[in-house]
């Protein structure tokens, strides 16, 4: 019974659930002890050159390790963090974490100089006056170059344009750190709008990539915003590439670089060592899709 009861409570896990004022809450308190008490983990998705499967770098995604519940996405407590004003910390620690995990994988592995760390940022983070300071204090500790770091922000986070996220945005451009607007595709900011920003990269959003071999129109769709990102002076990635035939139309397309199940689902940190440390192409098919991983 405690098994079954265990499988339900997982499932109450979907952020649609969370409206419940008293799960909220609870989940409140415990996110707000989760990064003391060692419970977030971060899994490492690799971004792939679609011409090659040559490993391109790894983008950072966390998990809470929920002591009773398992684990939990980040899609559930990333947005309850923001509201109780634990995002600060969790995406510090995130940044801070994984910065170190790449000092060592570099000491460790023949890394490419280029390798791209890619974690993810919170609006509210951008808004913090001392983020690049942090940041820079940081990489320059662990003796890491500012061009291995990318920052993804969602469109979401700079449409307003404040103040202080043009401050934010500009010091990490001049500190070389990459700067690239995620999910893009979901917002309202448009292609002329990126233009102005120091921006360096754009992340196609997923769902874009939905019935791109099968509905009407969808892969000229695609193929006409590749082009609007490239005319825009930007480079272009796309995540969610679930399948063969995806690749095989953003390739043919010429897009440079991307994401996804069909090469690789986000690995816990060992497991993405082993594969940094064996190869710097993804072998598509030899057991990197780890049934352990999320
Ligand atoms: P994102 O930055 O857009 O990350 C990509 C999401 O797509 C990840 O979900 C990843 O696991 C998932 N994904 C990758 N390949 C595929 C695929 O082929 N098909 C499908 N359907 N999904 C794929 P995840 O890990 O659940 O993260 C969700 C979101 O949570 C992220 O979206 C990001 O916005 C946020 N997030 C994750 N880690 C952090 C963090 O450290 N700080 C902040 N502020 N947000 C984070
Ligand atoms: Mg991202
Ligand atoms: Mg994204
Ligand atoms: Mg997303």
């Amino acid at each position: 019974a405690a098994k079954r009861e265990g499988r339900s409570i997982i499932k109450v896990f979907e952020p649609v659930m969370l409206y419940s004022r008293q799960l909220r809450s609870q989940m409140a308190t415990e996110l707000r002890g989760a990064i003391s008490a060692d419970e977030l983990v971060l899994h490492y998705q690799p971004v792939v050159e679609l011409a090659t499967n040559r490993i391109l770098g790894v983008e950072v995604l966390v998990r809470w390790q929920h002591p009773l519940r398992g684990l939990i996405p980040p899609d559930t407590f990333i947005p309850l963090a923001e509201e109780i004003g634990v995002i600060h910390d969790l995406d510090r620690w995130v940044m801070s974490a994984s910065l170190r995990q790449l000092a060592r994988w570099r000491e460790d592995f023949d890394l490419d100089p280029d390798f791209q760390l890619r974690v993810n940022l919170s609006a509210v983070e951008l808004k913090q006056l001392d983020l690049v300071d942090h940041i820079r204090t940081l990489l320059r500790e662990l003796h890491l170059p500012a061009r291995n770091l990318v920052v993804e922000i969602t469109e979401t986070a700079i449409v307003t344009r404040g103040e202080v996220e043009m401050y934010s945005l500009l010091s990490l451009q001049q500190l070389g750190v990459g700067i690239e607007i995620d999910d893009f595709g979901t917002g309202y900011s448009s292609i002329s709008y990126l233009r102005e920003l120091p921006v360096s990269m754009v992340k196609v959003d997923r769902s874009l990539l939905v019935g791109l071999n099968t509905r009407a129109g969808q892969l000229e769709f695609v193929a006409a915003i590749l082009q609007l990102i490239r005319a825009a002076g930007l480079e272009a990635v796309f995540e969610g590439i679930e399948t063969r035939e995806q690749a095989d139309q953003l390739r043919a397309m010429g897009c440079a670089s991307g994401q996804g199940y069909y090469f690789s689902r986000p690995l816990p940190a060992d497991e993405t060592g082993t594969l940094l440390a064996t190869t710097h192409y993804l072998r598509i098919g030899e057991g990197v899709e780890g049934a352990g991983s999320t």
